[in-house]
């Protein structure tokens, strides 16, 4: 199965996906992830994303073409940040079709404006796997991922500036996505206030576009 996780930023698609890829024994592919560790020796996207830019369809549709067909995807995964343009809808459909695959379910996350605000400005990411942690879930050791030992850091992008960028973004683009994938019968919206672990039923109880 192939799950999209979509929503503005900090309405916790990182954690949710984290959650529902552990219990269905998929993979959880962030493009934000992937930008992130690219970044790390590609300094024109480290500065795109410390400002809040959105990459290229190009450059991003080939990170994820590479991820997307390596070995440990090939019974589904948990997408997160993808598509995110409207070009990317069908970027996305022709990569899945490659793959003899095809969207199954569209979960939009949504939360309050203010929530999102209180929780990037209070966040922090592990810079090794990924992992968020927040207010309302801090590691065992304090900037210690419980999960892999890596270090944890705000994120560059995770200012007032940047994040109201963010947010504009999302929502000019994400209307018409939203709107493919209600017409196809594919989309959940959720509130995303808080119980991250719904997630898991939310995601596989068959009641989409009700
Ligand atoms: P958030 O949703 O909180 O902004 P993400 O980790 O999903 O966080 O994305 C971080 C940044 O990575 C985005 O602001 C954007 O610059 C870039 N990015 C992620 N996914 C895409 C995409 N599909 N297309 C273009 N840019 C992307």
């Amino acid at each position: 199965m192939v799950y999209i996780i979509t929503g503005g930023p900090a309405t916790g698609k990182g954690t949710r996906s984290d959650i529902l890829s552990k219990a269905l024994n998929i993979p959880h592919i962030s493009t934000g992830d992937i930008l992130r560790e690219v970044a790390l020796t590609d300094e024109d996207i480290k500065e795109r994303l410390a400002k809040g830019e959105l990459i290229s369809d190009d450059i991003i549709t080939k990170l994820l073409e590479e991820r997307l067909s390596k070995d440990d995807c090939k019974n589904g995964f948990v997408l997160d940040g993808y598509p995110r343009t409207i070009s990317q809808i069908y970027l996305l459909n022709e990569v899945l079709k490659k793959l003899g695959k095809k969207v199954d379910r569209v979960i939009e996350l949504v939360v309050p404006d203010e929530l999102a605000f209180k929780r990037i400005l209070e966040r922090k990411k592990c810079i090794q796997c990924g992992r968020a942690y927040g207010i309302d879930f801090p590691p065992v050791v304090e900037d210690i991922c419980d999960d892999c030992g890596g270090k944890l850091e705000i994120r560059t992008d995770d200012t007032k500036e940047t994040l109201k960028k963010r947010i504009d973004t999302y929502k000019k683009n994400s209307k018409e996505i939203l709107e493919y994938y209600r017409n196809k019968g594919l989309l959940k919206t959720v509130d995303a206030s808080s119980h991250s672990e719904r997630i898991v039923e939310e995601a596989t109880i068959d009641d989409y576009n009700l």
